[in-house]
């Protein structure tokens, strides 16, 4: 028999590859063979299934909110989208918002985020000291100058429902995924022609896509492109149970950079550590949890100092070191090489945008909704980054 021409190949079949393995089907302008090449289908390692599910359009960067905004619209419309025999998804999106607090540092900051998220669609409120405590009691706000909530759109969502809901979707339009590591891509010129697979062997391909999270350096690698700024950094998720915030609290950020929210019946919760080296391990530092969140929280809601700790995990964000912004579509030197990388801990709230975009390069050659283009390699080349401003 001989061996299948495909037409894309996509390479990580996480959240992200599989968004864009579903739009690429649902397009009708694009009839072509597409397979996933993922190497672990038990996703236990993989950045979406241990994220902690959060969407925001508190961004300071108008195409993270577009982004996140049409992550809204079609979370909302999921169950319908996502349906395979009439059998709708469930992705539990919860619309209970962000709540970003603001130290008299950070205020000019959150206000000129906030008047940009308001032009571009945002249902955020700015919120004053006293507004913060009177929205939301049992707030410790004597440190806090303001606050800005999400009324709606925001909230958090099961990342692993989600991933799977795609993966489903684009099997049924067609997809074929084939549990398998990529070891080895061919390249002639300007042009890959196949990738090779540790147990499958070689897949000629007219197109690839390099959607492999924190592995994505390796995979860029194996074309020959050596400057993917993209590293593997641990971030560690806690639970605990606790009274006194009720279970629709938003996803809370402190100005330290903490952050809750519910869980079910309990909270999770996490930080970015001081010290960030590159890493691989799964190991959790629960120092974080001892020294630096737990002591946040019982100081930011009194109702936490008697919480009770749970479980905890660690996991990898595929980390632009650049600018920790996404890094999108073809590299330069590459014709039909796709990149969809370095999403730096926004990744499952922008893989629709990122699916639809991705698609649409590869259908048409150009952005027909959104244009993403400002996330493009060249900038990486250029060293011109593009930086969010973070609320302190
Ligand atoms: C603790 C934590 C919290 C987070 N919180 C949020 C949040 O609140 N909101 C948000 O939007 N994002 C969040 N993120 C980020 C988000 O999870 C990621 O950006 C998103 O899941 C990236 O999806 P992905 O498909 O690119 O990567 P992954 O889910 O990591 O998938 C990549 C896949 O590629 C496969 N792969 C790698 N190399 C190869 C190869 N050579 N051959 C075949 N397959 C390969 C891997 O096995 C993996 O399954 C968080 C991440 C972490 C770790």
């Amino acid at each position: 028999m001989a061996a299948q021409n495909w037409d894309i190949i996509i390479i990580g079949g996480g959240v992200v590859g599989s968004a864009i393995a579903y739009f690429l089907a649902a397009e009708p302008a694009f009839d072509g063979q597409v397979l996933v090449l993922e190497r672990d289908t038990s996703y236990q390692h993989a950045a979406t299934g241990l994220s902690a599910g959060g969407v925001r359009h508190q961004f300071s960067t108008a195409e993270n909110i577009h982004m996140s905004l049409f992550a809204t619209e079609f979370l909302r419309r999921s169950g319908e989208l996502l349906a395979v025999d009439d059998i709708r998804p469930e992705v539990g999106f919860r619309e209970y918002g962000y709540l970003m607090l603001a130290s008299a540092a950070g205020k000019s900051i959150l206000e000129r985020n906030h008047q940009l998220q308001r032009q571009l669609g945002a249902d955020v409120e700015l919120l004053d000291r006293k507004a913060l405590a009177t929205r939301f009691p049992g707030l410790a706000t004597a440190d806090l100058a303001a606050g800005c909530h999400g009324a709606s759109g925001e909230g958090f969502l099961d990342p692993y429902g989600l991933l799977q809901a795609f993966k489903r979707k684009a099997r049924a339009l067609g997809v074929s995924y084939i549990e398998d590591e990529v070891t080895a891509v061919e390249r002639v010129g300007a042009r890959v022609q196949a990738v090779t697979a540790a147990r499958t062997g070689r897949h000629a391909c007219a197109g690839a896509v390099n959607a492999a999270g924190a592995g994505a350096a390796r995979v860029a690698a194996l074309a020959g492109i050596d400057d993917l700024p993209v590293r593997s950094r641990k971030r560690c998720i806690f639970l605990f149970e606790a009274n006194g915030a009720g279970a629709d609290w938003p996803l809370t950020v402190d100005p330290s950079g903490v952050y809750f929210r519910p869980e079910g019946n309990q909270f999770l919760c996490g930080v970015a550590p001081e010290t960030d080296p590159d890493c691989e391990d799964f190991e959790v530092d629960h120092a974080l949890f001892e020294d630096v969140i737990w002591p946040t929280l019982a100081q930011r809601l009194p109702a936490f100092e008697a919480l009770r700790p749970g479980a905890a995990w660690a996991g990898h964000y595929a980390y632009n070191t650049l600018d920790q912004n996404a890094i999108l579509g073809l590299h330069p030197e590459l014709d039909n090489f796709y990149f969809a990388n370095g999403f730096s801990g926004h990744g499952l709230q922008q893989a629709p945008a990122v699916g639809r975009y991705i698609s649409e390069l590869i259908a048409f050659g150009a952005a027909r909704t959104l244009d993403l283009s400002a996330f493009g390699y060249e900038r990486v080349l250029a060293n011109a980054p593009i930086r969010e401003l973070n609320v302190v």
